[in-house]
């Protein structure tokens, strides 16, 4: 597969915007060719276009070439550049697994691409076969995020590897909670799949969602293309300069008490009479399956706990999205639904 025949036409003989930094990259001297204030406040200078420091502290975290990283504006960024470099407006399609993440139709929508979704298999698992015979020729994008939302549940890598080696256009994995899973994802294997774009984030395990920033891994040639479609300026200097300086804060310690949390929350929700089930997680949050949601979730508004609502999902019934809080937010979560059903069993 040439990835070059994917690339929509205009995108491919775009002229990108060159900006004052693309032609002079030196760091020192007396810079008067950007129209900038000479006044130093801490931002009167444009930020660096390709985020060159901040891509080299992300390079050895994610074991991956700076060459091979785009940063964006939020991952929403990123999806958005794969629709417009790869898919025509009322002509191609791309396929997601359904239930996922809603900014992969959004974004389908607003580049008037038909998204086909196939519904995962009952037990959430990667329904492989299905998602590859909905392809067609016009197919120019294939979703699966793993560990998914709101499933909370990770693919095995083998089988998003099939979908990736029989589908004839992009596969998008999105990694977004792979920090909290012991699955290894596919940054791993990137190298070896031309047509693999790795979606990643500040936002969750690193604690940056405030930031916008997300992360695209794929090769030179499919980032070259991100680079050029992009606003040219699209992180600023604000949110660069504290990436930085948080990406050197560890967060190894705040995962592992996240993970052993979930744990802890998943046996206590089980044991509660009017929780159907907790299903599987890889991620930081769980997936609840109560007997009267609606009630559950307006109850716990009133107790000023906030959770989302996934009834109305496809598969997803009946069922409540929790996000793993601190062991205290956790405890309050727990002895709150033991009220709840103190109360519900009183009458
Ligand atoms: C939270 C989340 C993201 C992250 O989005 P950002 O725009 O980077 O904050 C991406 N994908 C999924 C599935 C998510 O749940």
């Amino acid at each position: 597969m040439q990835i070059t025949d994917l690339i929509r036409p205009n995108i491919r003989s775009l002229q990108p915007y060159s900006t004052a930094r693309d032609e002079y990259e030196g760091e020192l001297g007396i810079f008067l060719d950007a129209n900038e204030s000479p006044y130093d406040n801490g931002y009167n200078r444009y930020p660096d276009p390709h985020q060159k420091r901040l891509k080299s502290l992300l390079s050895p975290i994610k074991r991956v070439e700076m060459e091979n990283i785009f940063i964006g504006n939020g991952s929403d960024e990123a999806i958005d550049l794969l629709f417009r470099i790869f898919c025509q407006p009322g002509r191609s399609n791309a396929i997601s697994i359904s239930p996922s993440y809603g900014m992969y139709e959004v974004a389908a929508d607003t580049n008037d691409v038909k998204m086909r979704k196939v519904l995962l298999n009952d037990d959430f698992s990667l329904p492989v076969d299905r998602l590859l015979e909905a392809a067609d020729s016009d197919s120019r994008l294939l979703f699966i995020c793993s560990p998914n939302n709101p499933t909370g549940n990770a693919f095995p890598r083998e089988e998003i590897e099939r979908v990736v080696r029989g589908f004839p256009g992009i596969v998008v994995v999105d990694e977004a909670y792979i920090d909290f899973s012991d699955e290894p994802g596919m940054l791993p294997v990137l190298s070896e799949y031309p047509n693999l774009v790795v979606l990643q984030t500040l936002s969750k395990a690193w604690g940056m969602a405030g930031l916008r920033c997300g992360l695209a891994f794929a090769s030179a040639e499919i980032i070259g293309y991100m680079n050029r479609v992009k606003y040219p300026y699209n992180i600023n200097v604000a949110t660069s300069a504290i990436a930085e300086r948080l990406l050197s804060e560890p967060v190894a310690e705040h995962i592992r008490i996240i993970k052993k949390e979930r744990r802890k929350l998943a046996e206590s929700l089980a044991d509660l009479p009017f929780v159907e089930s907790v299903y599987p997680s890889d991620a930081n949050f769980l997936l609840v399956k109560v007997r009267d949601a609606n009630a559950l979730y307006d109850y716990l508004i009133g107790k000023k706990i906030i959770v989302r609502n996934r009834d109305k999902v496809v598969l997803c019934k009946g069922c409540l999205r929790m996000t793993v809080g601190t062991p205290e937010e956790n405890q309050r979560l727990i002895t709150t639904l033991k009220e709840y059903e103190e109360k519900t069993s009183d009458c």
